[in-house]
């Protein structure tokens, strides 16, 4: 059998308790998994000095598969996401967020099957950002000739054609392997020319190249999220800027039943790291309590990445099928909040491994 490595990152907040079932379940499926784990986050500061250690990204770059529960970020101040560093020091380009209802989870919506391509790398996400008052900033507002208030704050939105390029090269060559119909390329290109008039005019440029195989549309990206409350079903691989990216995902999210369900890739040429869309939810710490479901679904996309298909259906119908009976589900999955029926999060994963041994 085939014994994989795998960097385990377990994350802070929820992410210990979520991972360890996820390990479980896996083990259930039969894959031989061996887990390298790696500790990065706020916890580990002390430890390290650093929330990014360089023998995480070093297991990483060895392993080239990585699972990862969810890091904290501190707001506004202290250090920058963990979670954006890693998928720039491995330059994990693409974040991929497929988003499909299952049958019992309670949502407005019914049979939706999207899939976000997230371009992972630049925009304002790129981390160059200048403080009021800083020279930087200064010089900047200088530049812009009274179009920006003097003591601003500026963060800086770089979207490069290489970077377009291979973003939705991969959102076409995704929609081209698993037999999507369209791509549908969103940004706010009338009001940001050149950036977001960039990513439209390379968008039209890829698409180009898969004429007759894969259709091509385009949607500003207001219009894009009022859409997608209206007629989901219309849509089918949506290509993004990484801010637009970020925030249409968690509409997507919402538009399946919720964080708790949406998993996520983060792909580099050869490097890919599987984690859930949701964070690290630190107000339910050790409680026992949140889904495991999006880790799961993630560690499904993982399972195939390791070319493990078999497996990865069986545990992606266990857990679909512990989520439509509702019974061993954890509280975001009951009818309300409080219903005192809800499991935890290692009972729900006790259900799922039951279901895997019977062959769900
Ligand atoms: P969050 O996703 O952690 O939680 C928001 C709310 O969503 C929770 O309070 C809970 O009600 C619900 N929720 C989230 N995950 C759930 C689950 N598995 N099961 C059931 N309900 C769930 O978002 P937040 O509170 O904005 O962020 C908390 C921390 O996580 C922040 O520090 C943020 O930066 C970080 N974060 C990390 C990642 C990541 O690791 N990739 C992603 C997003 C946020």
């Amino acid at each position: 059998m085939t014994k994989h490595t795998v960097t385990l990152i377990p994350g802070d907040g929820t992410g210990p308790e979520i991972t360890a079932v996820v390990q479980k379940v896996i083990d259930a499926t039969g894959v031989a998994i061996q887990w390298d784990v790696v500790e990065a986050g706020a916890d580990v500061v002390q430890k390290y000095g650093t929330p990014l250690p360089d023998s995480v990204l070093a297991s990483i770059r060895k392993n080239k598969v990585a699972l990862k529960g969810p890091l904290t970020t501190p707001i506004g101040t202290g250090f920058r996401s963990v979670n954006v560093a890693l998928r720039k020091e491995l330059e994990l380009f693409a974040c991929l967020r497929p988003c499909r209802t299952y049958k019992g989870v309670r949502s407005r919506f019914q049979n939706i099957d999207l899939v976000v391509v997230r371009e992972n790398m630049e925009d304002l996400y790129a981390g160059v950002e200048f403080a009021p008052g800083s020279k930087e900033a200064d010089d900047i507002i200088a530049l812009a000739k009274n179009k920006i208030i003097p003591g601003s704050a500026i963060s800086i939105k770089p979207i490069s054609k290489i970077g377009t390029e291979r973003i939705v090269r991969f959102a076409f060559d995704y929609a081209v392997k698993h037999n999507r119909k369209k791509v549908t390329a969103v940004t706010k290109a009338n009001i940001m020319k050149f950036t977001d008039g960039l990513f439209l005019e390379t968008a039209r440029e890829v698409a180009a190249r898969y004429k007759g195989r894969i259709d091509y549309e385009e949607r500003l990206v207001d219009n894009m999220c009022m859409q997608l409350v209206q007629k989901p079903e219309l849509y089918d691989v949506l290509v993004l800027p990484n801010l637009y990216g970020d925030i249409v995902s968690d509409l997507c999210a919402g538009l399946i039943g919720g964080l708790g369900i949406a998993p996520g890739a983060n792909h580099g040429t050869d490097t890919a790291l599987f984690e859930a869309v949701h964070g690290s939810a630190p107000k339910y710490k050790g409680l026992n309590k949140v889904n495991p479901t999006a880790v799961l679904l993630s560690a499904v996309l993982m399972l195939d990445h390791l070319g493990e298909t078999d497996a990865a259906r069986r545990m992606e119908k266990a857990v679909s099928d512990v989520i439509a009976e509702g019974k061993s589900v954890t509280y975001d999955l009951k009818p309300s909040p409080d219903d005192p029926s809800a499991v935890g999060t290692s009972q729900m994963g006790d259900a799922i491994i039951q279901k895997i041994r019977k062959g769900s």
